[in-house]
């Protein structure tokens, strides 16, 4: 058998073509990690790469509800559990109508790195369901996440498999899932994170995956003795992600001139406020409708709708010093790339997973930006969710200053953690680098030890 990283990743290829997504993950580790499959012979020995790109277990299903007019819908259903050399497996759910087998999967790749960097005891997963709940009634989206619930429930537990939310899974849903979950298991316990304050939830969870997004780039903006005071900053994306990096970029006094969703964005070039935010989360988590209301309101903002066959995203072409990517995978394309460079943006940094295409990264590399990959700087989603779920086995709730102080110092310690690791390897600043090889080791390390199983 040809043990090269190159032949493994045209197996991968091989066994599922269409899963393009999941490839381009697959392809960025397997990049990455070369020079440490040279030190350490046994990585290749012991068929590392073969086994770290097949998850441990995929489970399909069949999800049946009835809407509201009574009419049968029928949903597919995933959970990608794909490593859980670390800890139990960890990721959130997803609902939207672009969810398939690949997705998931790269999702759940990404994961596993991600969670090892956070220093908590977490293996990797994802799941989700091709749902779309945009412009669905509340018992819809019940039945739906109850329907959901009634096949996951036997696969996860606190111990096994916790999942949280992603795009389209908010605190709502968590909810109807918990409750669901809560019934059938006939036992209340920390199976899921992200849930509501009065029963389980953590304080800072909402806002962890946006907020450390923000911390990280400020421990990168440290190492060339600047901040975020005073900088432009680009976000896409208004949801939970989005909002709260917006949010932490305002505590820290910089200045957000862009959001987005599915539909366009908006431009405002005096700046969101918090006045203007708060009327985005009403929009976004109350009413549950368009960004385009945001310049119905904001007269000075421009609106522009999205346009899928544009070669470049107009939102990434504004003078601005930083970018934060906080809407899905692949929002930023080569040619977005050049316009980001193009109009002074000197930091990138993904609170999205993946949204960057390898075009983009490599021009980011290649022009020394501060770039960071969503797998170190959105870390701090999942690392506040395990702090949930000690909180949940201690069964007492931290304060916010706490929770906020273990996130920040988590996404210091990651940051220091990729910098360290791509200063070994001969890459010194290089986030990629730094931040699949820790990972990588890490887990590894801990698949070795555990033998073949
Ligand atoms: P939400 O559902 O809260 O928000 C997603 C936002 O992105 C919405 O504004 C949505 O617009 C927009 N969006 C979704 N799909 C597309 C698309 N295909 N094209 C354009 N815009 C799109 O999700 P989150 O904020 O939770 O997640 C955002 C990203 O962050 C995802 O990549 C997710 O995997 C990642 N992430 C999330 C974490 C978390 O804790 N929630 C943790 C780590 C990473 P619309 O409303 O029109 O669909």
């Amino acid at each position: 058998m040809n043990t090269t990283k190159d032949a493994i990743f045209e197996r991968v290829m091989d066994r599922d073509p269409d899963q393009r997504e999941f490839h381009q993950a697959v392809r960025e580790v397997f990049e990455t990690v070369r020079p440490v499959l040279d030190r350490n012979p046994a990585y290749r020995r012991e068929a590392i790469l073969e086994r770290i790109v097949e998850p441990e277990r995929v489970i399909v299903f069949r999800v049946p509800w009835a809407d509201d007019q009574g009419q049968v819908q029928v949903n597919r259903g995933f959970r990608v559990e794909m490593n859980s050399a670390l800890g139990p497996y960890k990721g959130g759910l997803r609902f939207h109508p672009s969810v398939n087998l690949d997705i998931m999967k790269f999702l759940a790749f990404e994961q596993v790195f991600k969670n090892a960097l956070t220093t908590l005891a977490m293996g990797g997963g994802k799941g989700g369901a091709d749902f779309n709940p945009k412009g669905r009634s509340d018992r819809e989206v019940m039945r739906f996440c109850q329907a959901f619930m009634a096949e996951l429930y036997r696969h996860i537990g606190p111990n096994t498999d916790i999942p949280a939310g992603d795009i389209g899974v908010g605190a709502r849903e968590i909810g109807y899932l918990f409750g669901m979950y809560k019934k059938l298991a006939n036992e209340f316990t920390g199976v899921l994170t992200g849930k509501s304050l009065a029963w389980g939830g953590s304080l800072i969870r909402p806002e962890a995956t946006g907020y450390g997004a923000v911390y990280f780039a400020a421990e990168m903006l440290a190492t060339r003795n600047d901040s975020i005071e005073g900088k432009t900053c680009l976000v896409s994306g208004s949801g939970n992600v989005a909002q709260y990096t917006a949010e932490k970029i305002l505590d820290l006094n910089g200045r957000v001139v862009t959001l987005s969703d599915s539909s366009g964005y908006i431009y405002d070039e005096e700046g969101i406020d918090r006045d203007k935010l708060a009327f985005v989360k009403e929009l976004k988590n109350i009413r549950r409708v368009r960004i385009s209301e945001y310049a119905e309101r904001y007269s000075q903002a421009v609106y522009r709708e999205a346009e899928p066959d544009r070669l470049s995203n107009p939102l990434w072409d504004h003078p601005a010093d930083c970018a934060f990517p906080c809407a899905t995978e692949n929002e930023i394309n080569g040619s977005d790339a050049a316009h980001l460079i193009h109009n002074g943006v000197f930091l990138v940094c993904e609170g999205a997973n993946m949204p960057s295409t390898p075009e983009a990264v490599d021009l980011f590399l290649d022009k020394a930006l501060l770039y960071a990959p969503g797998k170190a700087a959105n870390a701090g989603g999942v690392a506040v969710s395990g702090l949930e779920m000690a909180q949940n086995s201690m069964r007492l709730n931290w304060p916010r200053e706490e929770v906020d102080h273990r996130l920040k110092l988590i996404m210091k310690s990651i940051h220091q953690t990729c910098l360290a690791a791509a200063a070994e390897y001969n890459t010194p600043g290089n986030y990629v680098a730094g931040a699949n090889i820790a990972g990588f080791v890490k887990v590894v390390n801990a698949m070795l030890d555990q033998g073949l199983v």
